[in-house]
């Protein structure tokens, strides 16, 4: 009896020392703020319903302070639009570098790239998705790849793969993409966690793939407001927004407003902006996608306590928004 309790004692003192030696990865404070954005979207330069003047000026109507206008293989000039664009309203450069892989589509957006992007093909599926990558970074541009479950294309085994790509299409508006997984495909958070599991430092943005500003606005159509970042940075700059989505400090949101995120050494909060009479639900997830820790409070609070590779967190409200937390990578000191 008395040395199972020494051995308990030990096995304690043990533990709290692994657990003592984790410290959050905590981001260089940058001061500025939070700015809306959306990354992917369409226009009558490719498949969308409007023209890039009635794109951008829906999203400037709309609160968001930068748009990335995304069409096929097709970089539309922001100085084209120079009207719509202020103190207030950045459009940044950007393309859907449209490819393919045996009939499948290989879809990777670049953000803040200085020309256009050709599309790049190869006899693998890692080598297509790479080579559009590669392209993007070679055009100066910020490579994200778009909704890896449209037409089942990218599986995760692919994307553990990929190189020098740091953003990846966790929610995509579109309603045929699906975000969700199912019939044994798993869903773009599991994915999103088998990365981060596997040691990959990747961020999860959510986008409108918008294509419909015309006519009826319904689930089974392509609209615009369902899914878009809020990136902290010091001003409303292409540059200082790109590198801040890299270095992923924003959040992810289908609704749900954030007022803060502050990350110590060992503890992560979250500040939710309270909408009317809303509720609020926060999971911290970590390693392998287990919730760490749940709370109905705001702010949200986590203490780093066992082991964990990263933590990230959701926030879901009680009429089913989600805001998605960036994963904040833990060191061991
Ligand atoms: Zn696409
Ligand atoms: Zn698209």
């Amino acid at each position: 009896m008395r040395s199972y309790s020494v051995r308990a004692c030990i096995f304690l003192v043990v533990l709290s020392q692994v657990a003592r030696s984790q410290e959050f990865e905590v981001p260089r404070a940058d001061g500025g703020g939070w700015f809306k954005g959306n990354t992917h979207t369409h226009t009558t330069m490719s498949d969308g319903d409007s023209s890039p003047e009635e794109v951008t000026r829906w999203y400037k109507s709309h609160g968001y302070r930068f748009l990335v206008l995304s069409d096929h293989n097709i970089l539309t000039d922001p100085r084209t639009l120079s009207t719509l664009v202020d103190s207030s309203f950045l459009l940044i450069p950007g393309e859907e570098v449209t490819s393919s892989f045996q009939k499948k589509p290989v879809h990777v957006n670049g953000l803040n790239i200085s020309r256009a992007v050709s599309p790049q093909t190869d006899s693998t599926l890692l080598g297509t998705v790479q080579r559009n990558v590669d392209a993007v970074r070679d055009a100066g541009g910020a490579p994200h790849i778009n909704h890896p479950n449209f037409g089942w294309a990218i599986d995760q085994a692919t994307l553990a793969q990929v190189k020098n790509n740091k953003l990846l299409e966790i929610f995509n508006g579109h309603p045929s993409v699906h975000n969700y997984g199912g019939s044994g495909k798993p869903g773009l958070e599991e994915v999103w966690d088998h990365l981060l599991t596997s040691g990959m430092r990747i961020y999860g943005i959510a986008a409108d793939d918008a294509h419909h500003f015309k006519e009826e606005f319904a689930p089974n159509r392509s609209n615009p407001g369902r899914g878009w970042v809020v990136v902290k940075a010091s001003q409303l700059d292409a540059e200082e927004i790109i590198r801040n989505l890299e270095a992923g400090h924003f959040y992810a949101s289908t609704g749900v407003e954030l007022e803060d995120v502050r990350i110590e050494s060992r503890r992560m909060e979250i500040r939710i902006k309270q909408k009317s009479n809303f509720g609020y639900r926060t999971e911290f997830i970590g390693s392998g996608g287990k919730v760490l820790h749940r709370t109905e409070y705001n702010p949200a609070v986590f203490e780093l306590g066992g082991e964990a590779k990263y933590v990230r967190a959701k926030v879901r409200d009680s009429g089913g928004f989600v805001a998605w937390v960036q994963p904040v990578f833990v060191k061991v000191k």
